[in-house]
């Protein structure tokens, strides 16, 4: 037998997958073919639910979104807890269900006005395919909130996981979840040998997280997973003395935390210089809507593009073509406000800051992106991206 899996092992499903040796000192892990232990017998389920269980009564954290079984509330901070963390979700989810309480109003909003509260939180995407639902579930649910996760994964933005949190919290739907924390927590109590990423560990990793539920109280099994996982059995150094179910944990037990998960090689970091231009025009200054196909679409910036050395004699000259191509107007460049450096994603962006004057409009509007002209103390009320906003800072106090 050579494949891994959950099979009938002795009467019991046990997870399979292979491996003997306790040994494991190079960059791969040893390989024969054996069931890794006693996983996921009935007992060893019962075992691992009851010991969760008890931890989870005294240690849930009090979150905001926890404290109702809204539907709502509840996709809300999961779609804001997507690569983000609790701490810097808490203040931004207060604010936004302040603004926006249910789907109704969420739906009605202008897509600026989410934007705008989502700033700093990053992937914005992920606001606007939230604020679409929100259109879908008025449009197509009479503005109920789905009960099923077949009918949230119609929806934008809403994967499997999501889906499965939303209904197994709210209506303790019988549905799995597998996010950063369980993908973790799991991986280490099935000593999983590939990278979490792989296609074979992640139906490994939702076969097993489906075969952990149990029959009722669902959505409290899942949150507790994920809080043994923040909390807990951290991605260094976890707390497995404080661990409640490390009686049960093989990876424990080998002493291969660090080996486990299986790291995945992170993509070097690209490094980018731009410019931005802050036109002026009769005390205003200018601002472009950021294309569907660019970083913080749907967010405003100043001018930007790409330029090759900040150094260059003729920066000026590639100033003044740079605004032309990007938004039409000829300007003539002032003087350097500052650089941002910037990292977002694998990139670290060097943003040189300029000046300039608006001269004349030296193309038609026709094929360019949309623009706006704004007074300084305006630049507050509107969603800009992370260098743009560091940006109207300084252009605010000049
Ligand atoms: S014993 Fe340690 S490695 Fe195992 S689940 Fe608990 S915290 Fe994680």
């Amino acid at each position: 037998m050579s494949t891994v899996g959950l099979r009938r092992y002795n009467h019991q499903y046990v997870f399979w997958q292979p491996h003997t040796s306790s040994a494991w000192h190079g960059s791969k892990p040893p390989m024969t073919s054996e069931p890794t232990g006693p996983f996921f017998t009935t007992e060893w389920k019962q075992r691992f639910r009851r010991r969760l269980r008890t931890w989870y009564r005294q240690a849930a954290r009090d979150l905001p979104w926890r404290a109702s079984r809204d539907p709502y509330r509840i996709w809300v901070s999961e779609i804001m807890l997507q690569q983000t963390q609790v701490a810097t979700v808490e203040g931004y989810f207060k604010r936004f269900i302040d603004a926006f309480p249910d789907v109704q109003r969420l739906a009605a909003a202008d897509e600026q006005q989410v934007l705008r509260l989502w700033e700093g939180l990053g992937y914005y995407r992920r606001a606007r395919q939230m604020h679409q639902a929100a259109q879908q579930i008025m449009a197509d649910h009479g503005g109920q909130l789905p009960q099923t996760a077949g009918a949230w994964r119609r929806l934008p933005g809403v994967g499997r996981y999501t889906a499965g949190a939303i209904t197994s919290i709210a209506f303790d739907a019988r549905e799995p979840i597998l996010e950063a924390n369980t993908i973790r927590l799991l991986a280490r109590l099935l000593v999983l040998r590939e990278r979490p990423t792989q296609a074979v560990a992640q139906r490994k990793l939702w076969a097993v997280a489906a075969e952990l539920l149990p029959r009722s109280n669902v959505g409290q099994f899942n949150q507790a997973l994920m809080e043994l996982g923040s909390q807990i059995c951290t991605p260094r150094n976890p707390r497995c003395d404080a661990c409640p179910v490390a009686p049960l944990c093989e990876t424990r037990e080998r002493g291969w935390q660090a080996k486990i998960p299986v790291a995945t090689e992170r993509p070097k970091t690209t490094h980018v210089c731009e410019a931005a231009v802050v036109v002026y025009r009769r005390g205003e200054v200018l601002l472009v809507r950021r294309g569907e196909d660019e970083r913080w679409a749907g967010l405003w910036d100043f001018p930007r593009f790409a330029i090759d050395d900040p150094d260059h004699q003729q920066l000026e000259e590639h100033l003044v073509a740079g605004v032309r191509q990007a938004t039409g107007m000829l300007v003539e460049p002032l003087e350097r406000l500052t650089t941002i450096k910037h990292p977002v994603t694998r990139y670290l962006i060097t943003l040189e800051c300029h000046a300039a004057k608006y001269v004349r409009r030296a193309q038609a509007k026709r094929s360019l992106p949309e623009m706006q002209w704004l007074v300084p103390q305006n630049l507050e009320n509107v969603p800009l991206s992370a260098t743009g906003r560091k940006l109207s800072r300084i252009v605010a106090k000049r």
